[in-house]
């Protein structure tokens, strides 16, 4: 493959993506671990706390429902910066910012192409 473009180092933003997958993972350890305990009574002191707990449960289970989704995304914005395919705009193949990048790793988006996005998804009823 034959390219003018410049090569951006993305390491940087490698590393956070890095440190929000370990992040991740170290949550979802910590969340299977607590499900596999039960309810020890360090952390529901008080059986009345039950309902609360249950609904801690729920919580967290949905969390790590979402958390996934962002650990996929977070793969794969690794694979994108290993095969050079990262940092560009999946709409206007205009380069992301590099600023946006750190802010936002895992986008896909440029500013422009996400604020339209925005304003559009805004607009559904
Ligand atoms: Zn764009």
């Amino acid at each position: 493959m034959t390219t003018s473009e410049p090569t951006i180092n993305y390491s940087e933003v490698r590393e956070i993506l890095e440190a929000q997958r370990d992040e991740i993972l170290a949550m979802s350890e910590e969340i299977i671990a607590k499900g596999s305990m039960g309810t020890d009574g360090t952390n529901f002191p008080d059986m009345s706390d039950q309902a609360t707990a249950e609904q801690d449960q729920n919580f967290n289970i949905r969390l790590r429902g979402r958390e996934q989704k962002l650990l996929v995304k977070i793969e794969e914005a690794l694979e994108r910066i290993a095969s050079n395919s990262y940092g560009v705009c999946e709409e206007c193949e205009e380069t992301i910012a590099l600023e946006r990048l750190k802010a936002r790793p895992v986008t896909t988006l440029c500013i422009a192409c996400k604020t339209e996005q925005e304003e559009q998804e805004a607009m559904r009823p």
